[in-house]
């Protein structure tokens, strides 16, 4: 059997060469780490639940004309994706504030925001990835200001997006995290949207009852990870309603 080449290993991904130049395959884990991998635990069929729930977004946007690095789901815990080079950017979309936004600026978790917000972090696990302006963005060479027009214009499609598939299911997308790549086509670059989009990154919470359906369970120990990414999952269409997920995770087609 040919033994793969690993590129890199994150804390609930790990990125191989893939099969062609200019893919690689991202292989989704059942770790679940919170606070800068402070906290840790393996949660059984997460891995497989965020990559059928990032296939299903990922799919989405590509079809309304968002570009993203996915092309498509090789196995329960793996996608074929572009291989790009990612800027060192955590983009943070906030539509209700909550977690870091509400203790920065004191306001209670849950307030609907004038607009929605972006904010950029600079990733970077040994700072704790800092919150930085656009300032520091271009005094450090991070992105040019054209790369920053792409990227606002992309997280805002992501979050238009993202919030209407949310809103038809009953849940409230708070807030939610996206890393963006760079393509090279000959003398051209694009930026897309890369990495993964998957309850690990985002907020999301049920319209009637507020109850937490994304990572938030896990940081602040409120119940079990994969049964919330479970109804999540469900109320999509994207797990049958009878499955047992945890134990053995189920796809439909
Ligand atoms: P906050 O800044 O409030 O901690 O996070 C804002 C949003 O971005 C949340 O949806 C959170 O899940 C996501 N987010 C921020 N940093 C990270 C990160 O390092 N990894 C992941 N998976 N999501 C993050």
């Amino acid at each position: 059997m040919a033994r793969r080449n690993k590129i890199y290993e994150g804390k609930a991904k790990i990125i191989y060469e893939g099969p062609e130049a200019g893919t690689i395959v991202q292989y989704f884990k059942d770790d679940a780490t919170a606070f800068n991998a402070q906290k840790k635990d393996v949660i059984e069929g997460k891995g497989v639940l965020n990559n059928r729930l990032c296939e299903y977004f990922m799919v989405g946007l590509n079809q309304i004309g968002v570009p993203t690095h996915f092309i498509k789901r090789l196995n329960m815990r793996e996608q074929l994706c572009k291989s790009c080079e990612i800027v060192p950017l955590e983009v943070i979309v906030r539509n209700y504030a909550a977690g870091t936004m509400s203790k920065r600026l004191g306001l209670e978790e849950g307030t609907q925001l004038p607009r929605p917000i972006v904010e950029y972090c600079y990733k970077d696990d040994s700072l704790g990835d800092p919150l930085v302006s656009e300032e520091h963005i271009a005094a450090f060479g991070w992105a040019s200001q054209q790369d920053m027009d792409d990227i606002l214009s992309l997280a805002l499609r992501v979050n238009d997006f993202l919030s209407g598939v949310m809103y038809g299911v009953g849940i409230k997308l708070i807030d939610f995290k996206i890393e963006i790549g760079r393509v090279y086509d000959g003398d051209y670059q694009r930026l897309i949207v890369a990495d993964e989009i998957s309850p690990d990154s985002c907020r999301l919470w049920d319209m009637e009852t507020g109850q937490k359906l994304d990572k938030d369970v896990f940081r602040r120990d409120l119940g079990n990870l994969a049964d919330a990414y479970t109804e999540v999952a469900t109320r999509l269409g994207v797990m049958p309603k009878t499955s047992t997920p945890i134990t053995k995770p189920t796809l439909i087609n």
